[in-house]
């Protein structure tokens, strides 16, 4: 049975405002499989960025100026864009560059004033490097402890495992909401409540979520969600946090200088108002204004319109790339329980190959650890090939990255010798 698409959902309207969908690459209409990595940018959200720099741009909450005063207001228009489309309130939110930037706020601010000795901090094995690393540097520095939730053959997370640690009063449990190798979305709902009855704050690392689905943090409960908004229309060097306001005030500043204060004196400083406590310094105006821009055009499209045409992308992708008996696929077999990605090896060729013969036919997927390397372990491989999709992905961009597998079995023979 092949799957179909929506009626109603218009790709071609969608494919026509990202110009460089036009691009060939090697005389090849270009396929974009690798949207996990990053995603490409509607002409809208290019054209706000002009338009700030032509117009208004200034820097902004310090002048009395007309331009200072519209860029501020621009700023502060996207911060309120950007948390509505989260379900959060405006004063929660908190630009950074990026979820990484987002996770090593929490970590650094939250986590060396809250953290002790011998504390538990509940990770799993699915994270991404960027929800790793800063923990293990403020492990290094408190003497917390790391454990990690392990993921089952089928690529979910073990929730007796994690139930089973979370007996032990964890400080903080720490996933992600959707993994980026193996498309898996966790119960994040379900996890927060859990990990709440035990005390623990809860922190979710979104950069694979909230491109591709609706996600509300006030229905999540979580005490921490971060993202980024180069992977949902953005541009790059702008991502946001968001936290609970009460525990935005309790913190202590993550970077200090100026815009961050109410009073400097010899000896001491005094905070602004959060979230403005959390961003010393000038911020990035210009691409926090195209991040509102982008997330204007995501909610006129529709959240649960693009997670519905992702899927049909993900199930047509599962079904071909299933019945190949050289090709191994990780992660859930059944789309429903995926965002729109899939990682594959062939049985007998390094994905650098695969990506490589790919990009001769204008095919852009990702072969790599996708900075998962506790995932990789896992499963017992060095890399995977991945291919991600996004709403301006076709059926035909999915029938011919799979077409152009053949190639591979071109080039290095069929697996078995067949
Ligand atoms: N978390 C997940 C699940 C990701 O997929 C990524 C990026 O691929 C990140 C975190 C880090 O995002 P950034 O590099 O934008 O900070």
């Amino acid at each position: 049975m092949s799957v179909q698409i929506a009626a109603t959902y218009d790709v071609q309207t969608i494919r026509a405002d990202f110009p460089i969908l036009k691009r060939r690459v090697d005389g090849n209409p270009l396929v974009y499989l690798d949207n996990a990595a990053t995603s490409q940018k509607p002409r809208q959200v290019i054209d706000a960025l002009v338009q700030y720099y032509e117009q208004s741009n200034a820097n902004v909450h310090r002048g009395l100026h007309t331009l200072a005063e519209e860029a501020t207001e621009a700023y502060e228009t996207a911060r309120a864009k950007v948390a509505h489309f989260i379900g959060a309130e405006p004063e929660s939110l908190v630009f950074t560059r990026n979820t990484t930037e987002a996770i090593n706020l929490v970590a650094y601010a939250w986590g060396l004033a809250n953290l002790r000795e011998g504390d538990l901090i509940v990770l799993s094995e699915m994270e991404h490097h960027s929800n790793i690393v800063p923990w293990q540097l403020v492990a290094q520095r408190t003497g917390a402890k790391l454990h990690y939730v392990p993921f089952t053959s089928e690529g979910e997370l073990d929730m007796e495992a994690l139930e089973s640690l979370l007996r032990q009063e964890p400080k903080l449990v720490a996933i992600t909401h959707v993994s980026n190798v193996l498309g898996t979305v966790n119960p994040v709902q379900e996890i927060t409540r859990k990990a709440h009855a035990v005390g623990a704050k809860v922190l979710v690392d979104g950069a694979q979520a909230v491109p591709h689905k609706l996600v509300n943090v006030t229905q999540i409960d979580c005490d921490f969600y971060a993202f980024s908004g180069h992977k949902m229309l953005a541009p790059t060097g702008i991502g946001a946090l968001y936290a609970r306001q009460e525990l935005l005030e309790q913190m202590p500043p993550f970077m200090g200088g100026g815009s961050m204060i109410r009073k400097v004196t010899h000896e001491f400083s005094t905070w602004a108002d959060v979230p403005t406590k959390f961003e010393a310094g000038t911020p990035n105006i210009a691409d926090a204004v195209a991040f509102g821009v982008a997330v204007d055009y995501l909610q006129r499209v529709g959240m649960e319109a693009i997670q519905q045409h992702e899927q049909s992308l993900t199930e047509e992708a599962l079904r071909l790339l299933e019945a190949e008996e050289d090709i191994v696929i990780y992660g859930p077999r059944d789309a429903r329980k995926r965002c729109g990605l899939v990682s594959f090896n062939f049985k007998h060729v390094h994905p650098h190959d695969v990506a490589q013969i790919l990009d001769k036919r204008g095919i852009a997927i990702r072969a790599g650890h996708h900075c998962c390397q506790i995932i990789m372990r896992r499963l017992d491989v060095t890399a995977t090939a991945r291919a991600s999709f996004y709403l301006y992905n076709t059926l035909e961009e999915v029938r011919a990255f799979w077409k152009a597998l053949d190639d591979v079995r071109k080039v290095f023979g069929k697996y078995g010798g067949r």
